[in-house]
């Protein structure tokens, strides 16, 4: 099974592609965490890409179709694969398709978490993320059992740049001009499901897991 994740930035498609791999056992790949990775390892990749990211744009076609290039080209993705905000342009969605043409492959689900501005915001001033795993806390509804302390592997938790009410407020102006067409995209070719994020996350993921069982 291969399927994109999308939605607005904090409409919580990480914390339902964590749960979404670990029942299907498929791998995730997100540019986000991607180039965060990069970034925390001084790669320089990563410190180009945190130029765009900070404010809150968009990293460049270019490197963002390069890294999923590779990942892709990796043995794990050859059954299956969840993208988690890729793609987010209509270019990357056409480089995508190429990808897939490479590997003899089609994507069979695209899953669209819909919330509203209110929401959005809310969560991503409260988000905290871990440093080294990347496991994402909520400060009210996913709260870490130690203040500033990630569960899984005791990593130090910090408020992303991106995450602050400017940044935020950019991030929303870039989807709705330019990730949002891309559900047209997907509409037309018969693969795009709505679900409602605005739920709490248990109910979410069923929501999600009803579509995707149809699937496999
Ligand atoms: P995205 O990957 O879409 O940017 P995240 O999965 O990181 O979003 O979620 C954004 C924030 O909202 C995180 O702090 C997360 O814990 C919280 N969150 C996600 N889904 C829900 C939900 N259904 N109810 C409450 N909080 C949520
Ligand atoms: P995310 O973790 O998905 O919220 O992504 C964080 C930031 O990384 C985004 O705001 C962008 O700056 C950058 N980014 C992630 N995915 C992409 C993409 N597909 N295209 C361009 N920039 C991206």
């Amino acid at each position: 099974m291969k399927i994109l994740v999308m939605g607005p930035p904090g409409a919580g498609k990480g914390s339902q592609a964590s749960r979404i791999i670990e029942k299907y056992e498929m791998p995730s790949i997100s540019t986000g965490q991607m180039f965060r990775d990069a970034y925390n390892a001084e790669e320089p990749i990563g410190i180009e890409a945190m130029k765009f990211i900070r404010d809150g744009n968009l990293v460049s076609d270019d490197i963002t179709n390069k890294i999923v290039r590779l990942r892709l080209h990796k043995e794990d993705t050859t059954t299956s694969f969840l993208l988690d905000g890729y793609p987010r342009t209509v270019a990357q969605a056409a480089a995508l398709d190429e990808m897939l043409v490479e590997m003899e492959s089609n994507l069979d689900a695209v899953i669209n978490i819909l919330s509203s501005h209110d929401v959005l915001f809310e969560r991503m001033e409260q988000r905290r993320v871990c440093k080294k795993c990347g496991r994402t806390y909520h400060l009210r509804f996913k709260k870490p059992s130690v203040d500033g302390v990630c569960d899984k592997c005791d990593g130090e938790l910090y408020q992303r740049e991106d995450d602050s009410h400017e940044s935020v407020k950019r991030r929303l102006e870039i989807y709705e001009t330019k990730t949002k067409p891309l559900l047209d995209y997907y509409s037309e070719k018969g693969i795009l499901y709505h679900v409602n994020g605005m739920q709490d996350f248990d109910k979410v993921t069923d929501d999600i897991f009803l579509v995707l069982d149809e699937l496999v």
